[in-house]
């Protein structure tokens, strides 16, 4: 079977960055599943897996746009710390779901200095071309209910 709009495929998968670091692996875990056309895994990847069958290798180069996007400046933002309600320990790093200039988006600390907390709006590979090193493990056909959910469920997918 084929990969095409309403099949599950389920991949084995290194991603790197431009300067050859590894970002994420499967690796040592079970294949990632994911619903093709749905939109479950970043439309460079979908594009380039469409068609593709079990056992196919393929090493793909995704540019930002089709990878998480472009960096946005407007969604780097300075807010006072009293904006937390007082919480403490705010650390470069700490993540959680913010309003921004694009809606509520998950934000980055990226910055501490006093009472000054700056906020990145960016998904943390925004900017970043992308190279995946794929072999797909399997293709099969999507059921009524993973259509219904747009996305997987069982291995390597949903579980609920
Ligand atoms: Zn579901």
């Amino acid at each position: 079977m084929q990969a095409a709009d309403n099949t599950v495929v389920l991949i084995h998968y290194t991603l790197t960055g431009d300067s050859g670091e590894v970002i994420d692996t499967s690796e040592g875990r079970e294949p990632l599943a994911y619903l093709q056309g749905s939109g479950n895994i970043i439309p460079g990847l979908e594009k380039a897996l469409s068609g593709k069958r079990a056992g196919d290798k393929l090493k793909v180069s995704i540019e930002p746009a089709d990878a998480y996007g472009i960096r946005e400046d407007e969604l780097v933002q300075v807010v006072p710390r009293s904006a937390f309600g007082g919480a403490a320990d705010l650390e470069v790093g700490m993540q959680f779901q913010a309003q921004t200039p694009a809606g509520v988006r998950v934000v980055t600390i990226v910055e501490v200095e006093g009472d000054d907390i700056t906020l990145d709006g960016n998904h943390p590979l925004a900017g970043e071309r992308l190279h995946f090193d794929v072999v797909v493990a399997e293709v099969r056909a999507a059921t009524e209910e993973e259509l219904t959910h747009g996305h997987v469920h069982g291995p390597g997918g949903h579980h609920h």
